[in-house]
């Protein structure tokens, strides 16, 4: 494994996104100095927080998989989860809607979903959701030690027994057309394909390795921590600050400072200079490069990117449970406006979270939070003006009416909408560069940048990828180019 050169006693870790959050726990834990330096008020990043009138929203993720993962970062610093986080674990941990008013529960317990399969499709349904699972957990396991969890530096890496087996069970295929291979009905099919939007791409163009995020979501199991998903990233910065991590916040990193090809430290936007021995970069990757003033030297496929509409309201709805996934009539056609024709869906699949459910604390007492997701184009496929999302937030308000939030408008107290136009992201996007083949593995941008002897980038803009158990990873594969290999 290539490392960084020179002194590492002092890092600076440029983002407290959980990514930089992870990497500075792993370097305080191998007793390294570390400073993290945030330009927002407080730690997350992506996975932030917005407080409106008594409600508690989280702007980013909602969907917590593989616990594990957070406790082996807060491990690294001696740190137990559970004096840190209370999670609960959603039991179903989504429930799909359908056009035709029917409902599936996706139970984690494998037997219990085998049943719920069987009661809405049948018993060879539940059959193939079963051979399924075991497929998705095969792959998992494959591909997380030899893949995800490692540092890659060449094609070459990928050549272990690992790869011969991933590639003999058609792992790089597509994987719309693997899981078909399982489930036939149009509902199971597309509640264990939908995952590939996490990897931005429809099923028909993921490679079928990505039914590992259908692993994670959907046999593993979902949680979600008391106080929302916020409280991860407060909860790992906490645990830094108890173990000696400085954090900077309210600070905005103007550019690397540089001497060769060797950084010397970072310069705020406010002139001060803080000197380091490696510097941690976590913004999104171009962001990043712009740091470093160079640009990316490749061309970057980014993932699509989302509508967010937050919602505090006076309604409660029975027949939703925390995550609702609500499946319009049209599924191929939705993918190709949204990723291909750079248009919004003209027949909507939405995710709505409703964290109140889970913890009341989150909105006023007798009060509801509800997320609504609504996939959309990046801003290098589609341009939002004017009052476009305000429109577009009362079309998702008349969508969900129609499929059975009663008053869903007329019981709205607070809203806020988020459009791409809003996301600080490079190409409106909070979803990174699309797991495309060209940016999976080790094609992804490496976290070493090339040329540089002691920048390290961590976050889902490198390896492995999007979503938080993959930056948490990201994590710890940055420290480990600083520090060598963590046990
Ligand atoms: C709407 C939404 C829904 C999602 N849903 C899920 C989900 O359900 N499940 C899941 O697993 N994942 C989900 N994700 C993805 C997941 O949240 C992200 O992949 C992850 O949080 C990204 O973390 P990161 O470490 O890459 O960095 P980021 O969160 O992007 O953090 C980078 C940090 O760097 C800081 N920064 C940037 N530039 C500077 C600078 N110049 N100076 C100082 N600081 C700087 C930023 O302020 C930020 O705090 C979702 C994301 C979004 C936005």
């Amino acid at each position: 494994m290539r490392r960084v050169t020179g002194p590492t006693e002092h890092v600076v870790v440029v983002g407290a996104g959980l990514g930089g959050l992870a990497c500075a726990l792993r370097l305080a834990g191998a007793g390294r100095q570390v400073t993290v330096v945030e330009k927002g008020p407080g730690p997350g990043g992506k996975a932030g927080r917005l407080s409106l009138a008594g409600y508690e929203f989280d702007t980013g993720p909602t969907v917590l998989t593989a616990p594990d993962l957070i406790a082996d970062t807060l491990g690294a610093v001696g740190e137990r989860l559970e004096d840190w986080l209370e999670l609960v674990r959603l039991d179903p941990a989504y429930r799909g809607h359908f056009p035709d008013g029917s409902t599936l529960d996706v139970h984690t317990d494998t037997a219990r979903m085998a049943a719920e399969v069987s009661r809405v499709c049948g018993a060879r349904e539940a059959d193939g959701y079963l051979r399924f699972a075991e497929y998705t957990k095969k792959i998992f396991e494959l591909e997380m030690r030899d893949f995800i969890d490692r540092n890659l530096d060449s094609p070459l890496d990928l050549a272990t027994s690992s790869l011969v087996k991933l590639v003999a069970m058609g792992g790089f295929r597509r994987l719309g057309t693997k899981v078909g291979q399982f489930l036939r009905d149009p509902r199971t099919s597309r509640m264990f394909s939908f995952q590939s939007l996490y990897a931005g791409l429809a099923p028909s163009d993921a490679l079928a390795i990505y039914t590992v995020i259908s692993y994670l979501d959907c046999v593993a199991g979902v949680y979600f921590p008391k106080g929302g998903m916020h409280a991860l990233p407060d909860a790992l910065a906490r645990a830094g600050a108890k173990h000696g991590i400085s954090f900077l916040y309210d600070a905005e990193v103007a550019s690397v400072a540089m001497s060769g090809d060797r950084a010397t430290g970072v310069v705020l936007a406010d002139g001060t200079r803080i000197p380091a021995d490696v510097v941690v970069l976590n913004p999104d990757l171009a962001h990043a490069y712009a740091l470093l003033g160079r640009p990316v030297r490749r061309r970057l496929r980014y993932s699509p990117s989302c509508v967010l509409l937050h919602v505090g309201s006076r309604a409660e709805y029975s027949k939703i449970a925390h995550h609702n996934l609500h499946f319009g009539q049209a599924w191929e056609g939705t993918f190709d406006q949204i990723i291909k024709r750079g248009e919004l869906m003209s027949d909507p699949s939405l995710l709505v979270t409703n964290p109140t459910r889970t913890d009341p604390s989150l909105a006023p007492a007798g009060k509801q939070a509800y997320y609504v997701l609504a996939p959309a184009p990046h801003l290098g496929q589609r341009q939002w003006r004017g009052l476009e999302g305000r429109r577009y937030a009362s079309e998702l308000v008349a969508t969900l009416e129609a499929r059975g939030y009663l008053d869903f408008g007329a019981e709205i107290e607070v809203s806020h909408v988020v459009t791409p136009a809003d996301w600080d992201a490079p190409a409106g996007t909070p979803f990174s560069l699309a797991h495309t083949f060209g940016q999976t593995g080790p094609f992804r941008p490496s976290n070493l940048v090339p040329g540089l002897q002691n920048v390290v980038l961590t976050g889902a803009g490198t390896q492995p990828g999007v979503g938080v158990p993959m930056v948490l990873v990201s994590g710890r594969l940055a420290a480990e180019r600083i520090t060598g290999p963590l046990g």
